[in-house]
């Protein structure tokens, strides 16, 4: 994708602070960083989003699958080694939710003890009216998550 900030900074056309890259993955840090050494993650596919990922994963697609979360992991791993108190992973799709990069990528956030917590990660920010509604979203996702497991004949 020619227009893809994040294919640009894969090809090197444009500087990024890499932390890791292999011929699959590159990780490298957030320019706008919710905390010091927030990374992003990415595929070298442009997958925009995770409903853009090939089902069935197979070759090399599963092989960038594969090390995209272990890439993800590993650096959640190395921020608590490096001295963090603690990691968030945070992975959005679509505009609603925030992706402002239609490319594929994780943010592993590396948080210091006693840190702010962000308000959308606030457990409680978001409440069921009811039993009835809580039971409804439950059984929309069960019917959709079917349908998806149906579509990639799992
Ligand atoms: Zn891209």
């Amino acid at each position: 994708m020619s227009d893809c900030i994040f294919c640009k900074i894969l090809a090197g056309e444009i500087p990024s602070a890499k932390v890791y890259e292999s011929g699959r993955v590159a990780a490298f840090l957030d320019i706008g960083p919710m905390e010091k050494g927030h990374v992003l993650v990415v595929p070298k596919r442009h997958w925009p989003t995770l409903a853009d990922v090939p089902a069935p994963l197979a070759g090399e697609d599963r092989a960038v699958w594969d090390e995209l979360f272990d890439t993800v992991r590993r650096l959640a791993k190395a921020a608590l080694r490096a001295g963090w108190a603690g990691a968030n992973v945070l992975q959005c799709n679509g505009e609603a939710a925030g992706q402002t990069v239609g490319h594929l990528h994780f943010h592993v956030i590396p948080r210091p003890a006693g840190g702010a917590v962000p308000p959308a990660f606030e457990s409680g920010a978001a409440r069921y009216a009811d039993d009835a509604e809580r039971d409804a979203v439950a059984a929309k996702l069960r019917t959709a998550l079917a349908d998806v497991l149906r579509d990639e004949g799992v």
